[in-house]
C-alpha cells in the first residue's frame, strides 16, 4: 500500500510519547520544535511517492506481494532494486540535506536477514526466514517507516560482548517464555528513531561462542512498552527549532535506546542466539548499505554544490572563479555515487532471492564515503566565505530589532538581498559544520572496519604471482609464516 504524508504525520500522532531531549517527555513528535522537520522531511518521501513525477523513484512493484509499493518497504531482488535505493537516497537528500533513517535501516536490515535467515534455516533447520518474509508483507501492507538499530553501546572497545562489565552495553535477550522474548540493554546513535513505526534490531558484529544472547534480531514497535529514546541532535544543529526566516526548516534525529525487558512476540524475532547468522546478517547489510550510501553523499554533495554556487553569486561573484573547486566537488560527488552502483551491478543475487552488492566494492565505496565530502565540505566553505564557516551570523531576533536591525542587515547586503545571502549561508553553515552532516564517517560503520574487509578480500599473493609472472621470477616470493 501507498500512504501520503499527511497519513504518516497521522500515525505518528498517535503513537505512545517515550522520546525525551533536553530533560523533557516530547508529547507529539509532529509538532515539537525538536523532532517537527525530521517527520515533516520523512512525510515528504512518503508524498514524493504519490507524486507522479518521482514516483518510480520513491516506490517499486514488490518482489514478494506483486503489489506497488514504498521502496523502504520492498525487498530488493535484482541490482536495479538496490540501484534504485541509491537514486532515491540522491533525490532524498537534495530535497532535506539530511539523513532519513527511517526509510533507510530498518528496510536494510530485513534485506539483510532475508538472505541470513534463508541460510541459517538451511543449516539449523529454523524457521526465521518465513517470519523475515511476513514481516516484509505486513511492512509493505502498513507502509512502514523502520529504524535499524545495529550499534550496540559496546563499552569498553577493547573487551567483547562477554566481557564487558555490564550486560546491557550490548542488546541482549533478558528472557523469554512461550509467548516470546524480553530484550534489555542499550542501542546507541541511531538515525530517525522518532520517526520510526518500528525499530529492526540487530547486533552490531557477529558474535562469538558464549555470546548467544546478544546474537538477537527483532521487529520492536517504537512506542513499545520499556523503550525509553533519547533524541540527542546538538548543539551546532539546534538552529533547526529556531524561528524565523534563517532557521533551517529541515533535519534529522538521532537517538539513544535504552531497553528494559521490552516483550517482542516470537513471530516478530528473526534470530535468538544463532551466531553465525550474527557475522552473516552484518555481512549483507554493510554490503547493501555501504554500497546505497554512495548516493546519499552524493545527493547532499549536490545540495552543497548549489549552496556554494549560490552564495558565490549573492556575494556578487561568478562560477567563473570558482569553476576548478566546484569541479572538484561534482567529482567528489561522482565518484562516491558511481563506487556504489559499480558495488551493486558486481553483486548477484543470493538463493533466497535478494540482491547483495559486492562486498569487496562496497567496503572501497565507505572508505571514500568517508573522505571525500569532507573535501567537498571545506571547497563549500571556502567558495563561500567566512560567515559560513565561523558561524557569524546574526540571530534573526537581532536583525529584527527595530534600533539596530535595519543596519545590521544592511551590513549583510552583498550581490543579492540581505535575506537572500544569510538564508544561503546559513544553509552552506548547516551542512557544512552543522545537522546536515549525514555522518559519512561512522554513519553505517567506521572507514577502519571497511579496510579490514577490504584487507581480506584482497588476493594480495596472487597479485604477486601476477607480478612475477611479468618479471619471470621464478622464486615464490613467499611470507613465512610466524608461529
Ligand atoms: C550520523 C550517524 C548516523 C548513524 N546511524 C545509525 C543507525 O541508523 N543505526 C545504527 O545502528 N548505527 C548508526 N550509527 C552508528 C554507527 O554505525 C557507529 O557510529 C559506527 O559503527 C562506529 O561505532 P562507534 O561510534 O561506537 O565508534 P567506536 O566503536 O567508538 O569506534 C571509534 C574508532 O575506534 C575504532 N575501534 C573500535 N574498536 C576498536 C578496537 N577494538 N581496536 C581498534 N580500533 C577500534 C573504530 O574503527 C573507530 O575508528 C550512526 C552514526 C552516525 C555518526
Amino acid at each position: 500500500m501507498l500512504k501520503t504524508g499527511a497519513q504518516y504525520i497521522e500515525e505518528m500522532k498517535k503513537m505512545r510519547p517515550n522520546v525525551y531531549k533536553w530533560g523533557r517527555l516530547i508529547e507529539d513528535v509532529t509538532t515539537d520544535p525538536a523532532t517537527a522537520a525530521h517527520i515533516k522531511n520523512v512525510a515528504m518521501w512518503y508524498d514524493k511517492s504519490n507524486d507522479p513525477a518521482t514516483a518510480d523513484l520513491y516506490t517499486t512493484i514488490s518482489a514478494l506481494s506483486g503489489q506497488r509499493a514504498h521502496r523502504w518497504n520492498t525487498l530488493m531482488a535484482t541490482a536495479e532494486d538496490v540501484f534504485g535505493n541509491e537514486n532515491m537516497k540522491r533525490d532524498g537528500y537534495r530535497s532535506c540535506g539530511s539523513c532519513m533513517g527511517p526509510v533507510c535501516a530498518g528496510w536494510t536490515a530485513l534485506n539483510a536477514l532475508y538472505g541470513a535467515t534463508y541460510d541459517i534455516d538451511q543449516e539449523l533447520g529454523t524457521h526465521y526466514h518465513e517470519r523475515v518474509k511476513n514481516f516484509m508483507l505486513f511492512a509493505e501492507e502498513h507502509a512502514l517507516s523502520m529504524a535499524g538499530a545495529l550499534t550496540d553501546a559496546k563499552g569498553n572497545r577493547a573487551l567483547k560482548p562477554g566481557g564487558q562489565d555490564n550486560d546491557d552495553f550490548y542488546l541482549h535477550v533478558d528472557h523469554e517464555d512461550e509467548k516470546g522474548v524480553y530484550l534489555s540493554g542499550y542501542k546507541n546513535q541511531i538515525c530517525g528513531v522518532v520517526g520510526a513505526q518500528y525499530v529492526i534490531v540487530l547486533p552490531t558484529t557477529g558474535m562469538g561462542p558464549g555470546e548467544e544472547k546478544y546474537a538477537v534480531a527483532a521487529a520492536v514497535p517504537r512506542d513499545a512498552e520499556g523503550l525509553t529514546i533519547v533524541e540527542t541532535r546538538r548543539p551546532s544543529d539546534t538552529r533547526v527549532e529556531e524561528e524565523g526566516w534563517d532557521g533551517i526548516k529541515s533535519g534529522t534525529t538521532q537517538a539513544f535506546l535504552m531497553f528494559d525487558n521490552v516483550f517482542v512476540p516470537h513471530e516478530h524475532v528473526f534470530m535468538n542466539g544463532e551466531l553465525k547468522m550474527s557475522g552473516k546478517a552484518i555481512g549483507n547489510f554493510t554490503s547493501i548499505y555501504r554500497a546505497a550510501i554512495g548516493g546519499c553523499v552524493a545527493g547532499q554533495g549536490d545540495v552543497m554544490i548549489g549552496a556554494a554556487l549560490g552564495m558565490a553569486r549573492a556575494n556578487g561573484l561568478t562560477q567563473k572563479a570558482f569553476q576548478d573547486k566546484l569541479t572538484q566537488m561534482a567529482i567528489n560527488n561522482e565518484t562516491t555515487y558511481s563506487g556504489g552502483a559499480g558495488a551493486i551491478f558486481a553483486g548477484k543475487q543470493h538463493k533466497s532471492g535478494a540482491w547483495y552488492p559486492n562486498a569487496l566494492l562496497a567496503h572501497v565505496n565507505k572508505v571514500h564515503v568517508a573522505a571525500l565530502p569532507f573535501n567537498t565540505r571545506m571547497l563549500a566553505q571556502e567558495i563561500s566565505g567566512g560567515v559560513t564557516e565561523t558561524g557569524c551570523i546574526p540571530s534573526y531576533q537581532d536583525m529584527m530589532n527595530p534600533e539596530y536591525g535595519p543596519k545590521l542587515l544592511e551590513s549583510m547586503r552583498s550581490g543579492a538581498s540581505a535575506e537572500d545571502r544569510i538564508k544561503m549561508a546559513r544553509l552552506v553553515e548547516w551542512l557544512t559544520v552543522g545537522g546536515g552532516i549525514p555522518g559519512c564517517m561512522h554513519g553505517g560503520g567506521s572507514p577502519d572496519t571497511a579496510k579490514m574487509v577490504v584487507k581480506g578480500a584482497t588476493r594480495w599473493d596472487q597479485y604477486v604471482d601476477y607480478a612475477r609472472a611479468l618479471a619471470q621470477v621464478e622464486n615464490p616470493l613467499k611470507e613465512e609464516k610466524k608461529k
